[in-house]
């Protein structure tokens, strides 16, 4: 299985790290008592529903949500630092009930080395919340180019209407 994998490929690097892998397809109430007992949340799914529901269980635990995409040669990067009531959330920018093409890697492919950067940013993100070091990147989404080399920082409002995080405050 693909969780048996990557946790034998994260054990190689690091073997004193415990891996504790759920081998199951995570619905709204299984995210629910996991995302509450997590410091920090990689979200690094490849479809809208799973990152909804992702949100959804960081916005009503407060927890803050690294999350990342790549797709053919564009990649994304945003941080919700949803520990605080001002911080935007997944579905600020992605509303919940939008029109949305899904397009996945998994048919569309993606350039190899995209993910290895995204991801390697998340963790940078994930590493700064934990450690409570720098700037986060929480309220601005990161984009980049990876045809033309481009990276663009947009900043990310909350949508006091959309509902997700509005409702918290
Ligand atoms: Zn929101």
């Amino acid at each position: 299985m693909k969780v048996d994998a990557a946790k034998q490929s994260l054990n190689a690097v690091n073997p004193e790290v415990e891996i504790v892998s759920v081998p199951k397809r995570l619905d709204a109430a299984a995210l629910s008592p996991l995302v509450s007992q997590a410091d920090v949340i990689l979200d690094c799914t490849d479809n809208f529903a799973t990152r909804h529901a992702i949100n959804r269980a960081c916005v009503a635990h407060a927890k803050p949500l690294v999350s990342g995409a790549a797709i053919r040669f564009d990649g994304q990067l945003m941080v919700f630092d949803l520990r605080t009531r001002e911080s935007a959330c997944y579905a600020c920018l992605f509303p919940e009930d939008a029109q949305v093409e899904e397009v996945q890697c998994s048919t569309m492919g993606v350039f190899a080395p995209l993910t290895g950067v995204i991801g390697a940013a998340q963790a940078m993100e994930a590493l700064k919340l934990l450690a409570g070091v720098g700037e986060s990147l929480s309220g601005k989404l990161q984009v980049l180019d990876a045809k033309n080399a481009e990276w663009r920082t947009v900043r990310v409002k909350k949508d006091p209407a959309g509902g997700v995080c509005a409702k918290k405050g």
